[in-house]
């Protein structure tokens, strides 16, 4: 049981949230206490319990990012979506692992300007939209001309 754990900075800890919270809310699901996407994978998920964590989904390097300590590797689950919900033998997330990889690759954003996180339809660092991408930034400089 050698789980090297990657220490997760409090301001990634707080996107990680933030993100999920989000997601939870636009989706029409109460923002619960303690933060966990099981409900919003999984309809048959059960009730969460605990408090929130912060689970590491590991995958190959790609798009530059090599840490792990990432939004892009982490979610929000409580501690009964956890192993520390076990029951039976039954642990929820080591059971969604390619739920849990498909979420994560449809709410990480990243700002095409600052490449900040986005969360909700602008990026909270520079304003920029996040329909926006660099071709209609191209374009917008251009038609100023
Ligand atoms: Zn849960
Ligand atoms: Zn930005």
């Amino acid at each position: 049981m050698s789980r090297r754990s990657d220490p997760v900075t409090p301001e990634v800890r707080i996107l990680v949230l933030q993100r999920d919270q989000h997601e939870m809310a636009r989706v029409g699901l109460a923002v619960l206490t303690p933060t966990c996407v099981a409900p919003l994978i999984d309809p048959d998920a059960g009730p969460c319990a605990g408090r929130s964590t912060l689970d590491h989904l590991k995958e190959e390097p790609r798009m530059g990012v090599r840490a792990t300590s990432v939004p892009e590797h982490l979610v929000s689950l409580c501690q009964g979506h956890t192993e520390d919900g076990m029951k039976a033998g039954h642990i929820w997330n080591t059971s969604h692992r390619p739920e849990l990889r498909e979420y994560l690759v449809r709410v990480n954003h990243r700002c095409t300007r600052c490449h900040a996180l986005v969360i909700g339809p602008r990026c909270g660092f520079c304003g920029l939209p996040a329909t926006s991408n660099e071709a209609t930034e191209k374009g917008r400089r251009s038609s100023g001309h």
